[in-house]
C-alpha cells in the first residue's frame, strides 16, 4: 500500500463517519449481517505465533438480550500456552521491533480498510454479543478504525527526527524504541474500540502483544485478530489469549518477561495490577510499565443560566447511552436550586420516552446490561438508592429472558450517598441538588474519580472557572459528557480514574516507547 517514498502522503487523519440506522439500505444490510452472524461457525481458537490452538476449556459468549443464544465458544489459554505465547512474542519482537515504521503501519492501515469492508458484520457481532444498539455498535467500530488510522500516523511521527540541540563536533539524535512484550487487558464495554486501540498502539510502536480479551466480548476480539492476520501482520506480533481474568490475569501480570501492562477496566482490578506489577520477580530485568485506565463517577452540571431543555437531553443521553455502561457515563446530574424542579421534570419526561428492548431492532434506544452478575449488582444499587434518595422513574428489572433494566433516575440524592459515589455501571443516574454554582463545583469534585464532566451554562465567567476547577480528564461544555472522538478529545482520567493515558492523543504512543539518545563524535 505505502512504501518509504510515499508514506508521507497518507492524507491527514479524519474521524470515521457513522452509519445512519434510519436509511433503508443500511437497515437491510444490517439485518442481513445480524442473520449472517447468527448462522456463523461459533468456534474460536487461541492464536500464538500465527498458529491456532483449541483447548477443552471454553468461554461461552452469549447474547445478553437472550442468554440462551450462544454467539461463540472461545478456547481458553492455560499457563503452558501463555508461556508459549511469551516465547513466540519475543521471537517476533526481534524482527518486528526493527522494522521501519512505514512497514509496521501498513498492516494496521490495511486492517482499518478491512474493518470498513466488514462493518456490518462487526457491528452485528457487537449488537449480538454485547447488547449494543446499532448506533452504539457502529460508533464503537468507527472508533476502532479511528485508532488504527490515528496511531499509524503517530507511529510515523515518532519514527521521524526528534529535535535535539546539536553541539560542535558531535552528531546527536534521539530515537524512540519499543519496550518489548506487553500484556493488553481491555474491558468488554468498548469491545472493539478500546480492545483494538490498546492492542494496535502497543504493536504499532514496535512491541509484541499478548492480548487477553474481556470474557464478555471474546468473539469481536477474535474477529479483530483474524483481520490483523488477513492484513499481513507478521505472526507473533499480536497473540490472542482469551481466559478469565481472575484465573490467568495474575500470571500474565507477574510474569518476569512481561515488560508492560496496558489495562482498561475497573478500579479494583487496576489497583491490583498496579500492586502486582510493582513487585520484582526473579529473573525480571526491568521495572514494568503500567498503563491503567479505570472507572468514573462522571457528572453533568446544570446552572441557572443553562438551556435547560438541551441540558436535560444531554444528561439523559450521557446517563443512558449503552445502558449507562460507559466509563464516561453521566451517573451524577448536579443541578442548582433555581432550576432544579424544572430540570428533574424534563429528565423524567425524556427518560420515560426512551425505548428499551432487543437491540437487533434499531428502534430500541437501550438494550440489556451485559450479564446476570451486572444485573444483580445494578438492581442491588437500585435498592440502595431507594433508601438513600427519591426514585423519580424506572427502578425495575424488565421481566423476560434478557438482562433488561428500566432507565432509572433518582433525585434528591445526597452528594455523599453511595449511589452518588460508587460506580454502578448501569442505567442508573443520581440527580443532586446544589445550593449554587460554587456548591455544584464542590459536589462535582467530591468523588475519588476524575474522568469526565460536563457543564451546561451560558455564563462565560463560570465556563472559565469550571475549566480551572472541575478536576476531570475530559471536560465538556454545553454538550454531553460521553462520546469522545479519537484525535479530537484525547481520553483519560485523573485520580482513581487512572493514569490519564489520553488514548487517541499525541502522548499515547509514548507510553509504549522509550527514548534512546545517541551521540557520535565527528572524527
Ligand atoms: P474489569 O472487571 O476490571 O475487567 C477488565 C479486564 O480485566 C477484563 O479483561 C478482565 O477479564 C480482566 N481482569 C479481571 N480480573 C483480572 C486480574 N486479576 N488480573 C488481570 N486482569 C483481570 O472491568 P470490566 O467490567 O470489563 O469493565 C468495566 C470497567 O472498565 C468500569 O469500571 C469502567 O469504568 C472501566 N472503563 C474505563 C475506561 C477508561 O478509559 N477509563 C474505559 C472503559 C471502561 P475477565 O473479563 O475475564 O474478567
Ligand atoms: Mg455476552
Amino acid at each position: 500500500m505505502f512504501d518509504e517514498t510515499d508514506f508521507f502522503i497518507i492524507p491527514p487523519f479524519k474521524n470515521e463517519v457513522y452509519i445512519d440506522p434510519t436509511d433503508d439500505c443500511t437497515r437491510s444490510k444490517m439485518k442481513e449481517a445480524i442473520a449472517m452472524v447468527r448462522s456463523q461457525g461459533k468456534e474460536y481458537d487461541l492464536l500464538i505465533g500465527g498458529r491456532h490452538y483449541s483447548t477443552e476449556k471454553r468461554i461461552i459468549s452469549t447474547n445478553p438480550a437472550d442468554p440462551d443464544e450462544i454467539i461463540g465458544r472461545v478456547s481458553k489459554a492455560n499457563k503452558e500456552l501463555l508461556n508459549r505465547a511469551m516465547e513466540s512474542a519475543y521471537d517476533a519482537f526481534r524482527s518486528w521491533s526493527r522494522l521501519p515504521a512505514h512497514e509496521r503501519v501498513r498492516p494496521f492501515l490495511k486492517a482499518a480498510q478491512i474493518m470498513r469492508d466488514k462493518r456490518f458484520e462487526l457491528d452485528a457481532t457487537m449488537i449480538l454479543e454485547e447488547g449494543k444498539s446499532w448506533i452504539e455498535a457502529d460508533a464503537d467500530l468507527a472508533e476502532a478504525i479511528d485508532f488504527l488510522e490515528f496511531y499509524s500516523r503517530e507511529a510515523l511521527r515518532y519514527a521521524g527526527p526528534q529535535p535535539v540541540v546539536q553541539i560542535p563536533g558531535e552528531v546527536n539524535e534521539l530515537k524512540y524504541i519499543p519496550l518489548g512484550v506487553g500484556v493488553v487487558i481491555p474491558p468488554w464495554n468498548f469491545p472493539s474500540a478500546i480492545m483494538a486501540g490498546m492492542t494496535s498502539a502497543a504493536a504499532i510502536s514496535g512491541n509484541c502483544v499478548l492480548l487477553k480479551p474481556a470474557s464478555d466480548s471474546p468473539v469481536i476480539a477474535a474477529k479483530f485478530v483474524e483481520i490483523l492476520g488477513e492484513a499481513g501482520l507478521p505472526d507473533g506480533v499480536v497473540n490472542f489469549l482469551p481466559g478469565s481474568g481472575s484465573e490467568i490475569g495474575d500470571y500474565l501480570v507477574e510474569h518476569p518477561l512481561t515488560r508492560f501492562i496496558s489495562f482498561t477496566g475497573s478500579k479494583e482490578v487496576g489497583l491490583r495490577i498496579n500492586e502486582l506489577a510493582a513487585k520484582h520477580q526473579e529473573g525480571q530485568k526491568w521495572i514494568k510499565r503500567v498503563v491503567l485506565e479505570m472507572g468514573g463517577k462522571d457528572c453533568v452540571v446544570v446552572d441557572e443560566t443553562a438551556d435547560i431543555e438541551a441540558a436535560s437531553s444531554g444528561a439523559v443521553s450521557s446517563a443512558f447511552g449503552f445502558q449507562g455502561q460507559k466509563c464516561s457515563a453521566g451517573s451524577r446530574i448536579i443541578v442548582v436550586e433555581n432550576v432544579y424542579d424544572e430540570t428533574v421534570r424534563l429528565i423524567k419526561e425524556k427518560t420515560e420516552a426512551l425505548t428499551v428492548g432487543d437491540p437487533t431492532d434499531p428502534d430500541n434506544y437501550m438494550g440489556p446490561v451485559i450479564n446476570e452478575a451486572a444485573m444483580t449488582k445494578i438492581m442491588n444499587y437500585i435498592d440502595i438508592g431507594k433508601k438513600e434518595a427519591r426514585l423519580v422513574t424506572g427502578g425495575n428489572h424488565i421481566q423476560g429472558k434478557g438482562y433488561f433494566i428500566e432507565p432509572t433516575v433518582f433525585a434528591d440524592v445526597p452528594p455523599e450517598a453511595r449511589i452518588a459515589q460508587e460506580e454502578i455501571f448501569g442505567p442508573v443516574t443520581a440527580i443532586i441538588k446544589a445550593r449554587d454554582f460554587d456548591h455544584a463545583i464542590e459536589i462535582a469534585n467530591g468523588t475519588e474519580y476524575g474522568l469526565t464532566g460536563a457543564l451546561y451554562s451560558r455564563e462565560r465567567d463560570r465556563i472559565e472557572r469550571a475549566k480551572a476547577e472541575i478536576h476531570v480528564g475530559n471536560l465538556y461544555f454545553n454538550r454531553k459528557c460521553t462520546g469522545a472522538l479519537v484525535g479530537v478529545q484525547p481520553f483519560g482520567g485523573f485520580n482513581m480514574s487512572g493514569t490519564d493515558s489520553k488514548a487517541g492523543g499525541r502522548d499515547y504512543l509514548l507510553l509504549f516507547l522509550q527514548a534512546k539518545s545517541i551521540s557520535e563524535k565527528i572524527l
